[in-house]
């Protein structure tokens, strides 16, 4: 009866997260590096964040970086008296192509099969990943738990793709939502957006809106307030661009390159050398050292990536687009987010990242030009360095030439010593010649002489001889 008590008033919790591996197990690794066990955790916080919200109860089997035994795993969530349990995994497969969401649960035809199948199909209807359906294993978590339990494959790390979007933190924060919103519907619970954000839209500043400000009222604002010279020749390139990017307002987007850049006066990761007006990364980014920023080939470039990037999160008509500079430029992002105080999270993790923006687009809106502004060459920065990289091809061709003649030129020098060596030899040659023929008559007379005195001995021998007798 006591124990009964328990249970029913304090030991209840809704659901137990189960991060996959962890401390010395790192689960399956992508080719790029990527860690299973970092992309569970993350997954697993961001779900019990969205899940609270929802009013949901929640415990997680690890909250950080250590190893936890499955059996162990089973008996927290058993101890909790959890009523339901989901063990979050990101797959791996030896064939590198292999993609995909699937949910595992224990048997068929239980409240397990039906979780699996709830989760399953939100997911693949939010992250828009192929599905590989709901399947049955005898998973140590899903045998040794009590209460329905899941296990969800995520998708592929070791497909370079999925891999990829697994380094996203907005990916697996969809990952998250998905996963949420399909619980919460299995428990007849209808999610709730979050009302702090999207309450009263007209209050919110859109990302696709006409500029309230001029380019001069820019460049006046980016003057007033130290920019660099480049950095107020940027303005040139937004409030002439925006147009065919998706009629992002030009406003914003210059007010977000000087809060990245610091009015173009850069000073972290990267500097001016980059073009890159809003510190975009790589894909393959690991971290915040200058490697992990793409480098553009132009200003135009730059500022392209960064209108495109921004169209995309507003849901631009015509967007995603097939031909962008942005190399982030993932479909996944389109339409999610609309406003600029919806960049706070999302652009960047910092939460007054949006507030810090909105008072730099009112700052330029309210300011008086006194300036005269001339339009800058900023447009022709990308045809000169094109121009300027056919010319060093054109030069390394040069240099090759040149090393090219002074090889032959050195073939040339060896080449008449060698001659006037075989020139010597020749005539040394010859001279032997002349000697031997010399010595050859000189033996021959030498020969005769010979013959001769011989027969003069002859004839004396034989005067002796006739005397004797
Ligand atoms: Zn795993």
């Amino acid at each position: 009866m006591i124990k009964h008590y328990m249970e029913m008033n304090f030991g209840m919790i809704d659901l137990v997260l189960d991060a996959g591996h962890g401390g010395r197990d790192p689960g399956a690794i992508g080719p790029t590096g990527l860690q299973e066990k970092e992309c569970n955790l993350y997954i697993a916080k961001k779900c019990e964040e969205i899940l609270k919200k929802q009013g949901i109860t929640v415990q997680q089997t690890r909250a950080d970086d250590s190893y936890i035994g499955l059996s162990e795993r089973a008996k927290i969530a058993n101890d909790a008296n959890s009523k339901y349990f989901i063990s979050i995994h990101i797959n791996s497969a030896d064939i590198q192509t292999a993609n995909g969401t699937e949910v595992y649960s224990l048997v068929k035809g239980g409240e397990g099969e039906k979780l699996a199948q709830r989760i399953l199909s939100s997911m693949v209807n939010e992250i828009n990943l192929s599905s590989r359906g709901v399947k049955f294993a005898n998973f140590a978590v899903l045998r040794e738990t009590n209460m329905p339990a899941i296990l969800i494959e995520t998708c592929f790390i070791s497909n370079v793709n999925e891999e990829r979007l697994l380094r996203e933190d907005s990916f697996k924060d969809k990952v998250a939502l998905s996963i949420s919103k399909g619980f919460l519907d299995y428990i007849g619970i209808s999610y709730k957006e979050d009302v702090s954000v999207t309450d009263d839209d007209s209050k919110l500043t859109p990302l696709i809106a006409p500029s309230q400000a001029s380019k001069d009222q820019g460049k006046q604002w980016a003057k007033n307030n130290g920019g660099t010279e480049l950095f107020i020749s940027l303005a040139d390139l937004y409030w002439s661009m925006y147009s065919a990017h998706g009629n992002i307002n030009p406003t914003i987007a210059y007010a977000q390159a000087a809060l990245e850049t610091g009015y173009g006066k850069f000073g972290g990761s990267i500097d001016e050398s980059f073009k890159n007006p809003t510190g975009i990364k790589s894909t393959s980014a690991r971290d915040d050292s200058a490697d992990s920023y793409v480098r553009f080939k132009s200003w135009k470039d730059g500022v392209s990536a960064h209108l495109d990037h921004l169209a995309l999160y507003a849901g631009a008509d015509g967007y995603p687009i097939e031909n962008t500079t942005d190399p982030r430029h993932f479909a996944y992002l389109n339409g999610k987010v609309k406003y600029v105080e919806e960049l706070s999270g999302n652009w960047s993790a910092s939460q007054d990242y949006g507030l810090k923006l909105l008072k730099l687009i009112n700052d330029i809106e309210g300011v008086t030009v006194v300036d005269k502004f001339e339009d800058s060459n900023i447009y022709e920065d990308s045809i000169i360095e094109e121009k300027s990289e056919e010319k060093e091809t054109i030069k390394a061709v040069k240099d090759k030439l040149l090393t090219f003649s002074e090889e032959i030129d050195n073939l040339k020098t060896k080449y008449q010593e060698f001659s006037s060596v075989i020139n010597d030899l020749d005539k040394m040659i010859s001279y032997k010649d002349s000697e031997n023929e010399r010595l050859l008559k000189e033996n021959g007379e030498l020969m005769d002489k010979v013959k001769q005195y011989g027969e003069v001995i002859d004839d004396i021998l034989n005067i002796i001889n006739t005397r004797a007798r």
